[in-house]
């Protein structure tokens, strides 16, 4: 049953009882088989959440045997449960059978892309961009690094934040605070260069790809 081709003449395992299933011989334990057959007769049995074993045991068959459902069933599952974490996430990315190899490893990937990017902008202020009245552009500069740091980066880095980096800096109120103190002109100009210069934009090209690579693989499933 588990070797392929099998010839017409020669006997199909499971077809007889002097022709068994040999799980052993496929390498499938027989927990996760067990599993599988859970999965497939007594789902409605299984306490949630069920052991990711339970969940790893299907998806290494549901692959294997090509069970689109099952498949489906234990990636739509995944997410949400409480062990799911980064570590199992890249042991299944490289899971060579698995048919969600890319799309696993853009989700670990985009969020360690993410999280460095956002550091990187985090701890470099852009370059204030003077105006023809700035008096004193040390003190300028010292005011934007000031707000940069202790408000933009603080907030962005902050643990509880979901806000993407360009919605954070377009709700700034430069009225309040130490952004208040800084010469307006010279202000406008920095926010302008920054705004021209987009650096958000690397986020969101990012996102695009890890979701396009999802697209394709939930799409691969039927
Ligand atoms: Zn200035």
């Amino acid at each position: 049953m588990f070797e392929l081709p099998q010839g017409s003449s020669s006997a199909v395992d499971g077809q007889d009882d002097d022709h068994p299933i040999d799980l052993d011989k496929s390498g499938i334990q027989n927990a996760e088989f067990c599993h599988l057959l859970v999965f497939l007769y007594d789902q409605d049995e299984v306490v949630a959440p069920a052991p990711m074993e339970y969940f790893l045991s299907i998806l290494k068959l549901s692959v294997l045997w090509r069970i689109p459902t099952a498949v489906k069933y234990v990636t739509n599952q995944l997410p949400t449960h409480p062990d799911f974490t980064p570590a199992i996430q890249i042991q299944l990315s490289r899971c060579r059978a698995h048919m969600g190899v890319v799309a696993f490893y853009k989700l670990v990937q985009l969020k360690s892309t993410i999280t460095e990017f956002k550091a990187a902008l985090a701890f470099n202020p852009p370059d204030v961009h003077h105006s023809f009245s700035c008096i004193d552009e040390n003190i300028c500069s010292r005011l934007w690094e000031s707000f940069w740091w202790g408000g933009y980066a603080k907030q962005l880095l902050h643990p509880d934040n979901t806000k993407p980096p360009a919605a954070i800096l377009l709700e700034v109120d430069a009225s309040k605070g130490i952004l208040s103190h800084m010469p307006p002109a010279c202000l406008q100009n920095t926010m302008d260069a920054i705004w021209e210069d987009n650096p958000f934009n690397h986020e969101q090209e990012q996102i695009e790809e890890a979701s396009r690579a999802i697209s394709e693989w939930m799409a691969a499933l039927y």
